[in-house]
């Protein structure tokens, strides 16, 4: 089958167009031919080795792919060849305390398609029938792949995490950016003000666009006075962040006293410095997250099927161009998803 893969690790240029046994399915497992891919900074991670340095190469980026059923191997018995299907991203073993509990993300065994095993950028990929669900009617195949991690991603930060409810100032960091596009519309979904950062006029008036009701440039030094007073002085009660190193100390400065902050990336770097001060006599509370329970997808696309969450493409190319959208997305130059379609 035609793919692209990863041949070593390191920049854009190790992605490469080739050829690559078509995967055969296993018992439970079911073959789709892929429509579309979307991209994820996880890709890049992985990509450089940051994520996942020993894995074997060649290896298939990409979590997120919408696409028809093409085989299904033996047990499987809720779809059929010719469905039109999204691929839920997080692998677990389905037997454990924690996957038992809905918690699958925290499974011993969890693991992210195209990080753990070979992913969406190829014409054929092999998942388990429980990662399927039915595309939704009114998604183009590009919109439905650029669904899955970015809104899960978003969607226990806010809700399960943040737990936003009506009249919270919801900070979200960095507008551009696939989570936090999606962030934006289900902290609105939920009722909260959403004041989103971007650091470019465009990313902002794009913000705005989306939903949300103030826009700050973060490049600015003194971005979080300017969130401290659009909410009276306060800062924002609930925050979506993945920016890193080089945004937290003003992160936890837009921050209310007894706030809470969701973490999900470290984009611009992993080692800050923590101002242990504001933390315990504001009585902060900083919040890891990673993924979503694979169950969350289900309302997230009952929503979007109702018209109340949409997915936002930045950028839609060929998947033989997979290394320009990588170039893309590093380079911070798209507001919203970058979409391989694969013909
Ligand atoms: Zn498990």
């Amino acid at each position: 089958m035609r793919a692209v893969a990863m041949e070593a690790r390191g920049g854009p240029e190790v992605l490469k167009p080739m050829e690559m046994p078509t995967p055969e399915p296993g018992p439970k497992e079911v073959r789709i031919r892929v429509r579309a891919a979307a991209l994820n900074h996880l890709d890049i991670w992985v990509r450089k080795g940051v994520a996942s340095p020993r894995l074997p190469l060649p290896h298939i980026l990409g979590a997120d792919a919408s696409g028809v059923v093409e085989a299904v191997g033996p047990g499987v018995t809720a779809f059929a060849p010719g469905d039109e299907v999204v691929v839920n991203p997080g692998l677990s073993c389905g037997h454990c305390e924690r996957c038992l509990a809905g918690e699958d993300n925290l499974c011993p065994h969890y693991g992210i398609l195209g990080e753990h095993r070979h992913g969406a950028y190829a014409e054929y990929l092999v998942v388990p029938e429980v990662n399927l669900l039915k595309k939704p009617q009114n998604l183009s195949f590009e919109e439905a792949a650029a669904i899955p991690l970015t809104f899960l991603t978003a969607w226990q930060m806010v809700v399960d995490k943040l737990q936003v409810r009506p009249g919270d100032d919801v900070l979200v960091m960095a507008a551009g950016s696939g989570v936090s596009v999606a962030a934006i519309q289900i902290a609105k979904l939920f009722g909260g003000r959403v004041i989103a950062t971007a650091g470019s006029e465009e990313k902002l008036r794009k913000a705005l666009e989306l939903g949300a009701d103030e826009a700050v440039n973060y490049t600015h030094p003194d971005w979080f006075k300017e969130v401290r007073r659009l909410t009276g002085g306060k800062g924002a009660d609930k925050v979506v962040d993945h920016t890193g190193a080089l945004y937290f100390e003003g992160v936890i400065k837009a921050t209310a006293s007894g706030g809470r902050i969701a973490i999900a990336g470290a984009s611009s770097g992993y080692e800050g410095t923590l101002p242990f001060a504001h933390v315990f006599f504001r009585q902060l509370a900083i919040l890891g997250s990673t993924m979503a329970s694979k169950s969350r997808l289900f309302p997230i696309l009952r929503m979007v099927e109702a018209g109340k969450l949409k997915p936002v493409l930045g950028q839609v190319l060929p998947l033989e161009a997979a290394s320009e959208g990588h170039r893309l997305l590093e380079e911070r130059r798209v507001f919203g998803k970058v979409v391989l379609r694969v013909d």
